[in-house]
């Protein structure tokens, strides 16, 4: 049984053929339409899977925001250009005639990066930082999605009670400091209007500025961590995302966490399966494991 996966993030689509022993091919990927309808996510999506779904026997989706009864519905608007509702698992199955499971994204790569740690631990959290900040929680060997979708969704929890204002509605979110656009957001002068991979290169060169926006990410990120612990007691925290995964970061997340009292140090991994995880935790899911 071959699933085709497909990852719906913020910034691009990606799909792919996954076998029952997770061997990804065939993978493609393009940026997630800048339009901000439906229709325009619809097409984007049947040029990208129409390849491949021949080869396939079910569907299994990854995707940013909030997914209920197979519907998306955006919990930062601003990460998917706007869009707040779409239909997810109704518009493939019209399009492939395929079973098809739909899942958030960041519980999906939980499940994934889960299973990659062998069996071994059965409370584990993962925590990607990219375009926001996404999350998911495995507590006694369960994947949580909550009873509507919002399980682990850490990124919107409060970080600065005067902090930026969140895509989300809230202020302050963890996802407001520390995502790739909230590293852009808060740059000025010479790193105004920068983007976050802009900015991690300035860091890498020595810009004082870019340095310390890396540093409240990271510091932000630590503070979560510890929150995470607090309330899930999980053994393993998984890192992923660009920024997450990005060179020095996971270092500097260590070192802040290791300022916090013991009792919320927990060990901090990057993401086995990197910038997969999304595509191989759905397809787990619909493989019934
Ligand atoms: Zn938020």
């Amino acid at each position: 049984m071959t699933t085709l996966a497909i990852d719906i993030g913020g910034t691009k689509l990606a799909v792919a053929l996954v076998d029952e022993d997770l061997r990804i091919r065939d993978r493609r990927e393009q940026p997630t339409p800048a339009s901000k309808t439906p229709d325009a996510l619809r097409a984007a999506l049947q040029v990208l899977i129409e390849p491949l779904q021949r080869q396939a026997t079910r569907v299994a989706i990854a995707s940013t925001g909030i997914i209920r009864a197979g519907e998306l519905r955006a919990i930062n608007p601003l990460n998917l250009g706007g869009l707040m509702h779409f239909p997810l698992v109704q518009t493939l199955t019209d399009l492939t005639g395929l079973p098809t499971l739909a899942v958030n994204d960041a519980q999906a790569a939980a499940w994934a990066e889960y299973h990659a740690l062998g069996g071994k631990y059965h409370d584990m959290a993962f925590i990607t930082v990219s375009t926001g900040v996404g999350g998911g929680v495995v507590s006694n060997g369960k994947l949580l999605t909550g009873a509507g979708g919002l399980a682990g969704h850490v990124g919107h929890t409060l970080a600065d009670p005067y902090g930026p204002q969140c895509g989300c509605g809230r202020v302050g979110c963890v996802e407001a400091i520390a995502s790739g656009r909230g590293i852009a957001a808060a740059a000025e002068g010479s790193l105004a209007g920068c983007d976050a991979k802009t900015i991690f290169i300035r860091a890498e060169q020595g810009d004082e500025q870019a340095c310390q926006l890396i540093q409240r990410s990271a510091c932000t990120l630590a503070r979560l961590i510890a929150d995470v612990k607090a309330t899930t007691d999980c053994q393993y925290v998984v890192i992923g995302g660009s920024v997450g995964l990005a060179e020095g970061y996971l270092a500097q997340v260590k070192a802040w966490l290791a300022q916090e009292p013991a009792t919320y140090h927990v060990k901090l991994l990057a993401a086995h399966y990197r910038h997969d995880a999304g595509l191989l935790g759905a397809a787990l899911l619909a493989q019934g494991e």
